[in-house]
Order: C-alpha cells, then sequence, then structure tokens
C-alpha cells in the first residue's frame, strides 16, 4: 500500500517537525524569538516513533527531521536512533541551524542519520548576526567542517536568498563547493501569514541565481523522475553543486514527493495548506498504526494540485518553524 493521490503523485519522503521551538530569530521566520503558548507539549518518542513507522510502511522511506530546531530536545539522539533503525527508514535526514552541530556531528552520524541539511543565511558573521540574532556564524562553519569529517553521506548548506542582506555574497557561496562534494541550496523567500512587509522588502527571483550560474558555465542537471523540487546546477571546476528552490516556479508542486507531520501530530498536505489534518489520537498505542495508516490514506487522497503562492494566498502557515519547512 503506497500513499498517492488524485494527481498521480506518489509520496516518499516525510519532513518530521519534533519541535516548534527554536533558540534562533531568523528574521524571516521567528524575528521576535520563539514564544510559547500553553497548549500540548511536542509528541513524545513513542508519538513520533508510531507515527514514522506508519508512514514507512506506507513506502516514505526518507525522513528529515526537522522544527524549529529539531536538536534543542533533550532527547533528540534517542529519536534520531529510534527512527533510523525502523525497519521501512533508508535514509533519516536532519535539518538543523547548526548551533549543536560541531559538537554532535560524530553522534548523530552514529545515530543514524546520514544526510544533514544546514542552515547558513550569511558567510558574513556580522550579516549572520543580523539574520539569526546569534554571533554563531564561525561555529556553524566548524559545524559543517565536522559533518564531513563524521562521513556524513550528504551535506548541504541551505540558504534563503534576501534582496538587501545575502543578495551579494553569491560568489563566497560558490566557493564553498570549490573542493568538496557540498551543495549549496539557494531557498526563494516564501511569504508567509506573520512577514507580508518582510517579503515585500527582501524577496528576489531565484531566477536572478539560475541567469547568473548559466552565464559562468553552470548547467542544469537532469532531473530524476522521482526528484524533489530543487534544481541542481554543476559546474566541471567544482567539486560540489548547487540547487535552487524556486516556489514561485511554473510546475513547482508538480514533482511534490514529501508530506509534513507537525509536533504536534498534524498532517499537512502542503506547506502552504488551510488546514492540518490531525492524527495524535493515532499515535496513543501501537495497536492504532494499522488505523493511523489508513487515515493517513484517506487524507492524502485528498491533496489539492498546489499551493496559491503566486496569488499572495500563505494559507494557514504564519513562519516556517511551525510546520519544519
Ligand atoms: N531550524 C532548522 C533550520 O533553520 O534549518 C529547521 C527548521 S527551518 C523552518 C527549515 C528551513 O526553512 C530552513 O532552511 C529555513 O531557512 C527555511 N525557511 C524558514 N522560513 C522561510 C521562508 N519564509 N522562506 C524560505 N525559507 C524559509
Ligand atoms: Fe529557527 Fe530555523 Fe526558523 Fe531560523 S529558520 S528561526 S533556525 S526554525
Amino acid at each position: 500500500m503506497r500513499l498517492s493521490d488524485g494527481f498521480g503523485r506518489t509520496f516518499k519522503y516525510l519532513r518530521l517537525s519534533v519541535t516548534e521551538a527554536c533558540n534562533f530569530k531568523c528574521s524571516y521566520c521567528l524575528p521576535d524569538g520563539y514564544n510559547k503558548c500553553a497548549g500540548p507539549s511536542p509528541l513524545s518518542l513513542d508519538e513520533l516513533r508510531r507515527a514514522a513507522t506508519a508512514f514507512s510502511e506506507l513506502g516514505l522511506s526518507k525522513i528529515r527531521l526537522t522544527g524549529g530546531e529539531p536538536t534543542i530536545r533533550k532527547d533528540f539522539d534517542e529519536i534520531a536512533h529510534t527512527i533510523a533503525a525502523l525497519p521501512g527508514v533508508d535514509k533519516l535526514a536532519l535539518t538543523t541551524n547548526g548551533y549543536r552541530l560541531r559538537d554532535r556531528a560524530q553522534g548523530w552520524r552514529d545515530a543514524g542519520i546520514s544526510a544533514i541539511n544546514v542552515s547558513l543565511d550569511s558567510l558574513n558573521p556580522n550579516t549572520f548576526h543580523q539574520v539569526t540574532g546569534h554571533d554563531r556564524c564561525r561555529e556553524v562553519l566548524e559545524g559543517i567542517d565536522a559533518a564531513f569529517d563524521a562521513g556524513f553521506e550528504s551535506v548541504k548548506v541551505n540558504a534563503v536568498y534576501l534582496k538587501g542582506i545575502n543578495d551579494q555574497e553569491i560568489d563566497a557561496y560558490l566557493t564553498l563547493a570549490k573542493n568538496r562534494p557540498l551543495s549549496v541550496r539557494f531557498i526563494e523567500l516564501m511569504e508567509t501569514g506573520d512577514h507580508p512587509d518582510y517579503f515585500r522588502r527582501h524577496h528576489i527571483a531565484a531566477s536572478t541565481i539560475s541567469d547568473k550560474l548559466e552565464h559562468e558555465g553552470w548547467t542544469q542537471k537532469l532531473k530524476a523522475a522521482d526528484a524533489g523540487p530543487a534544481n541542481e546546477y554543476v559546474h566541471p571546476d567544482y567539486q560540489g553543486s548547487i540547487g535552487l528552490i524556486a516556489p514561485y516556479s511554473k510546475d513547482f508542486c508538480k514533482s511534490c514527493n514529501r508530506l509534513r507531520f507537525s509536533s504536534m501530530g498534524n498532517l499537512h498536505l502542503c506547506l502552504f495548506g488551510n488546514f492540518g489534518v490531525p492524527m495524535r489520537q493515532y499515535l496513543q498505542s501501537d495497536d492504532q498504526i494499522k488505523e493511523l495508516k489508513e487515515a493517513l490514506w484517506r487524507a492524502v487522497a485528498r491533496k489539492t494540485a498546489g499551493h496559491q503562492l503566486g496569488l499572495g494566498l500563505t494559507g494557514q502557515t504564519s513562519n516556517l518553524s511551525s510546520i519544519g519547512g
């Protein structure tokens, strides 16, 4: 039984948020920092295990741990270890702001995480501080070195491309990919409910980067049929690659192969949807996994063709830390 929707898309990839909380204050995400509201606590280790078991049995063999900042959870290593050990999970990945990476890279690799995406929105310590509220640029760069030393199969750097903030740094990012197999992914800023003005001030189309890359001899790799939304560029003089994530581009949603599960136990069919489908009631005992799979199956059949960001409709997503990006 594989999960598929009414548009012929099948789903192999789950983004599993383990917390909404974060220690950073990224200007495009949580500019005032994370504000804990009264309400249920995030999914426990057992609830996360049951969710991951159901999804993996439905064919989602790649799982990415995300958040908020997933690594602020005290039981993060245990979560990683437990999910990586599930029989249907072929690949466990992590997206992190990198604040613990320098010290924990080897431990997380040993726990079974094989791919890591590190957010790094500037290579300039002052700009990094301005964007994140933290003076940790060098620490995160050292964390990336530690990830290579620890033997991760894939190391990627995510940078949200921001007009007037880091748009002069493309060449510096390219040098990161020069002599090692690192992929830099430029993410076009997405409008979220909390920050329409920020979006108007700082959004630039990803096509400005693809134009520059093509002018400088980079070529776009052919996409595999089951590839995700990034367009990948390679260059003969570079060991690494550059990925562009352009959510406003035509056909972006056609290749959607992912589902999202929030740390509150809601299934999100689209990052910019109007609702999450509550599933926590099916996560309370191991005996409910069959029931959970049936509920997931019914919900996914209702997935719509695509988001309507181009029309300024951001859905209920107030910021991406609440769902996991
Ligand atoms: N805290 C972790 C991190 O920053 O890597 C994981 C969660 S974060 C929500 C996941 C990704 O979403 C990060 O790469 C972040 O830069 C990106 N992101 C957050 N808000 C965004 C926005 N409005 N537009 C584009 N990307 C965004
Ligand atoms: Fe935290 Fe990631 Fe959002 Fe930055 S982008 S505030 S690190 S959740």
